[in-house]
This record gives C-alpha cells, sequence and structure tokens, in this order.
C-alpha cells in the first residue's frame, strides 16, 4: 500500500531521514517498523517568515517494498542507424534532446558541433583563466553540451507545460543526474556533475546508430530554391537532410551568415549588466533571517531581484549560490563574464547577473547595422570591457555601494573569478542609460532586502548574454523559418528559449516538427 502526504518541517526534521521517518509515522498513526520506505516527491523551502520550514510531498510506502526503478519516465531509444537522416547543428541542450527526441521518433540524427567534447573542451577553459587565450571554437560557450555544459546546471524554468518540464528531467535523470532533481523546486545539477550527463546522452546518440561530429563547424545552409537540402562545414564537407539549427545566441558568424544569404532574421532585445557577487554567508544571513547563516541543514540561500527603472526591467539573472563568476568570452576582443556552481553549492561566493532590459528601440545609433543592431551593440560593450582591461580577461569591477555613490573603489575583496580583478568606474564603463537604470535598481533592491546594497559585494565585468540578439523566425505551427522549408531554428540561439530547460523543450519540439515534415 502507498500513501502520499504533504508536510511542512523544519530543516532538522525535513533533512535528517531518521526524524523524517518518525514524523511520517506519527503523521500515518503507524509505527515506524511498518514504513517499509519512503520517497520523496518534491521538496521546497519557504524562508518568508523568520522559522524557514521545508514543505515536502512524501510517498510512503506501507508493506510492500520501495520500487528499484523509479516512478519517473524512462524513454526507449530504438536503432535508428538505417533510418532518415536529420542534421543537427549544435550539441548544446536544444541540439542533444532533439538527437534524442528523432531517435524516439525512429530518425537518425548527425549532430554536428564546431566544438569538442566535453572532457577535451575543459583545457581550452583552463587556458582561458590562465593565459586570458580564448579559442574561438571551444570555450564556455562553443563545445559538447553548450553553453549549458559548464554551467550552474540550474533546471528551473518559468515554462508552464510542466508535462514536458517533467520529460526533460526525467532524460538527465536516466543519464546520470541524482535524484534530487526530480524533487527539489528549484533543481539543480553543478557544473562538477553535467559533464558526465553530457557524455552519457552522447554515447546513447552513438549507441542507437546516430553520430556525432566535433570539431565541425557549420558555414553554409544548402538551399534549393526555398528549400533546405543539407549543411557544407568551414573544411567543405556536406552533410545532407533537414536541418535543426541549434547554434546558441553566442553564433555570430551563423547570424552574419544568414544575413548575408538574405535568410531572414530580426533583431531581438537581450538584458545587459554586470555580476554582482556578494560573500555567500551575507546572502545566507539575509535570506534566512538568521545571522548565523544557513546552519548545518539548509542549502546556500538564492534571491531573485526584479524591478522596473524608466519602463525597462532591471533583474537579477542566473543567480549562483556558492558558486563562481567565469570568463564566457566566445571569440578574441571580448571581455564577458558569467557564473556556475558546483553541485554542493559550496563556495565562499554568491553571484548573479545583474541586469537591464535592453530593446532594439533603445539602440537608434545602430540603425546602420540592420537585423544585427542589438548584436553590435553587445559587441561593442565586451570590446570596451576588452580594452579596457588591457585585452585581457583580468576583469573591471567596482564595489556596489561605490558603483551607485558614483565613486572609486580604493581596493576590493576577494573574489571567485580566476583571472582576476582590477579596480575601474564600471559606473562610466556601461552606456548611461544601462549604468543609471542599474543604479537605480540596486538602491530599491536595498531597500527592499536590508544589507543587500553593501560594499562588500562586488560589481564585475559585463555580463551580456543573457539572451540571443537576434530572432531567426518561424512559422508557429509547423516550426520552420517562415521562409525557408525544411530549417528549423531551434533554441535560444533562434530565440525560442532561455535557459536549459527551455532549450531542451525546444530541441524535442524542433524533432517532433521534422518527424511530421517528413512524414
Ligand atoms: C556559464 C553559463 C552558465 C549558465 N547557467 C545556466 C543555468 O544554471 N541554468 C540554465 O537554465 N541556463 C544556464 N545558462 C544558459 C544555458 O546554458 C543556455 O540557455 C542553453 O545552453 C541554451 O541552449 P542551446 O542548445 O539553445 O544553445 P547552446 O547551449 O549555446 O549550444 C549551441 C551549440 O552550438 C554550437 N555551435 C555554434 N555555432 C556552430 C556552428 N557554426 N557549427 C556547429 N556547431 C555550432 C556551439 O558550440 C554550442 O555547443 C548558462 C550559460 C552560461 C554560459
Amino acid at each position: 500500500m502507498t500513501h502520499e502526504i504533504q508536510l511542512r518541517l523544519t530543516p532538522e526534521i525535513a533533512y535528517e531521514p531518521e526524524r523524517l521517518k518518525q514524523t511520517i509515522s506519527k503523521q500515518l498513526g503507524i509505527r515506524s517498523s511498518e514504513i517499509s520506505g519512503y520517497r520523496l516527491l518534491k521538496r521546497s523551502i519557504d524562508a518568508r517568515q523568520r522559522q524557514v520550514m521545508v514543505n515536502l510531498t512524501v510517498r510512503v510506502y506501507i508493506g510492500e517494498d520501495v520500487p528499484l526503478k523509479t516512478v519517473y519516465e524512462t524513454v526507449e531509444y530504438p536503432d535508428v542507424s538505417t533510418r532518415n537522416e536529420v542534421v543537427v547543428v549544435g550539441a548544446g541542450p536544444a541540439g542533444l534532446f532533439a538527437a534524442l527526441r528523432l531517435i524516439e521518433l525512429g530518425l537518425k540524427p548527425i549532430v554536428l558541433e564546431r566544438g569538442k567534447d566535453v572532457d577535451s573542451r575543459r583545457r581550452d577553459m583552463a587556458r582561458i583563466a590562465r593565459e586570458g587565450v580564448v579559442d574561438p571554437d571551444s570555450n564556455y560557450c562553443f563545445g559538447e553540451g553548450g553553453a549549458g555544459a559548464y554551467s550552474d546546471g540550474k533546471l528551473y524554468t518559468r515554462s508552464k507545460k510542466r508535462g514536458s518540464v517533467d520529460k526533460i528531467l526525467a532524460v538527465f535523470h536516466a543519464h546520470g543526474a541524482a535524484d534530487d532533481i526530480l524533487i527539489d523546486a528549484h533543481p539543480h545539477i553543478g557544473t562538477d556533475k553535467l559533464p558526465g550527463v553530457i557524455k552519457a546522452m552522447r554515447e546513447q546518440i552513438i549507441r542507437s546508430g546516430g553520430k556525432v561530429h566535433f570539431n565541425t563547424r557549420v558555414g553554409k545552409i544548402l538551399l534549393d530554391n526555398d528549400t533546405v537540402t543539407g549543411v557544407s562545414t568551414a573544411a567543405g564537407e556536406t552533410f545532407l537532410g533537414p536541418v535543426i539549427l541549434a547554434t546558441g545566441h553566442s553564433a555570430r558568424d551563423i547570424y552574419h551568415m544568414l544575413d548575408d544569404n538574405h535568410i531572414k532574421i530580426e533583431p531581438k532585445g537581450i538584458a545587459v549588466g554586470v555580476r554582482l557577487e556578494h560573500p555567500q554567508h551575507l546572502i545566507d544571513c539575509i535570506q534566512y533571517h538568521s545571522k548565523n547563516g544557513r546552519g548545518r541543514y539548509l542549502p546556500a540561500a538564492e534571491y531573485t531581484m526584479l524591478t522596473r527603472v524608466d519602463d525597462r526591467a532591471v533583474y537579477s539573472f542566473c543567480m549562483c549560490p556558492g558558486g563562481f563568476i567565469i570568463p564566457a568570452a566566445s571569440g578574441p576582443d571580448q571581455q564577458v563574464v558569467n557564473g556556475m556552481s558546483p553541485s554542493n553549492r559550496g563556495t565562499r561566493w554568491a553571484n548573479s547577473g545583474m541586469v537591464v532590459e535592453v530593446l532594439p528601440e533603445d539602440l537608434t545609433d545602430y540603425e546602420q547595422y540592420g537585423n544585427l543592431k542589438v548584436m553590435k551593440f553587445q559587441e561593442e560593450v565586451e570590446l570596451n570591457y576588452f580594452n579596457e582591461s588591457k585585452k585581457s580577461q583580468n576583469a573591471p569591477a567596482q564595489r556596489m555601494l561605490d558603483f551607485v555613490n558614483g565613486h572609486e573603489s580604493k581596493t576590493l575583496p576577494e573574489t571567485s573569478y580566476a583571472p582576476g580583478i582590477h579596480p575601474s568606474r564600471i559606473d562610466k564603463l556601461l552606456p548611461p542609460f544601462i549604468a543609471n537604470r542599474l543604479r537605480k535598481g540596486f538602491a530599491e533592491f536595498g531597500r527592499k532586502s536590508r544589507g543587500f546594497l553593501t560594499n562588500d559585494a562586488v560589481l564585475i565585468g559585463a555580463e551580456t548574454r543573457t539572451s540571443s540578439p537576434v530572432r531567426i523566425p518561424r512559422n508557429n505551427e509547423t516550426l520552420q523559418h517562415v521562409e525557408i522549408k525544411g530549417l528549423f531554428p531551434c533554441g535560444e540561439g533562434a530565440g525560442y528559449a532561455g535557459g536549459i530547460v527551455s532549450a531542451a523543450i525546444d530541441g524535442e519540439r524542433c524533432a517532433d516538427a521534422v518527424a511530421n515534415y517528413l512524414s
């Protein structure tokens, strides 16, 4: 017999298995020895009141074994080695999930990825931190797993399609992600665990008869009038079939190629700002209302901030509790930062992007760049930072209160950012329409959350890769490009996703659309 129950407990009970079991037995009015086991179905932390509580949904097994296999969906992957081929450009979450879904649907994915496999890629990222050298095909944005591979691996999304989200989590779980991702309200995998999961997904694609080609940069879409026939690579190889284009928000050469070949694209809004880094202990104290921080049981605290200043959103983005700031440039002449965290979220720092919405109509000085005007603006911000840093990845930084008050920071706090930081006037380095809104936003966040606006926190570098600066328009029903048949713009780079889970969902949707197209 099974029972599903809801519990609201203090962390000391929720995170201690023996005490939790006793509480369950009390709630059900049975002896603890009668419970053969239990499985957590959902877990969320409620820190709105002084006493932090943990909400749990638990399935309790009485007089029957807890099933060895999880109760969650498992997917069958047939052999597709002799089936119709579909070209998938990019092995980020969108491309990988598209490939796995194609296999489910009996189609053979040919995945083309400009970067290296997820392990070899690690060495190039270490070089960025150590020597400041960015390989334009292998970096934090490019390579197997895409921008999602060396990220925080936060798996929450604002997507309301619960079924689709559960499926994505189940696929990650089936490829090695921990049980917790199926339980936690804010699941995350962690940068130390993600590469193993991605590798397992690639091995599944190959085992089922699909192909994965690394170091294979697509340079051209091949057309027969208004229909795609395939792609050709920078090395001159050709791959034929319908094309899922999932190249992410940093593939600027792809946007140029589409624009140069008159394949319709549109400018799209992004958000630009800085990475903000606090001591994690300070965030724990604020969020858990305790001068002692998070104590023994609670995880590193998170926050989200959002306001509107002068008709534009100012908000925190991709908050990484217990994480690191990393150099996220994807080519030369760029200075960009982003954040990630390990699975234990155990570092001494909390960081988040703090960004201001930028709409295409804000960039009246960039009209001459046409469809690429938002991208051009993004490139210029990154170049200014790069030049200010004497063409290195050592990033400009300013303490938070100094930024708000327009003061130079004489000293800087310790940081997680490996290439290092130097004092700079970020309030002057950012375009005024961004700096002014950010300043007002910070002041408001400080009023809402006492202790948040502090000189113990530091602003670092430019945060510019929040989403794609271009949309590749597609038909809402067929998901094909509005003018080109057989071309499926997909994921974040096409403007249809923002984050790992939504990119993965879009990958699956595009695979379904290709199956419809072929039938
Ligand atoms: C450091 C960092 C941390 C992040 N943390 C999180 C997080 O915790 N949670 C979250 O939800 N999101 C996070 N994100 C964002 C998330 O990674 C992206 O939203 C997601 O990866 C987008 O998926 P995608 O498949 O659409 O594109 P991408 O992941 O960008 O993948 C695109 C792939 O295409 C390849 N490619 C590009 N051009 C070509 C070409 N011409 N030929 C062949 N291949 C090409 C690239 O090498 C890349 O592998 C983070 C991003 C970064 C950079």
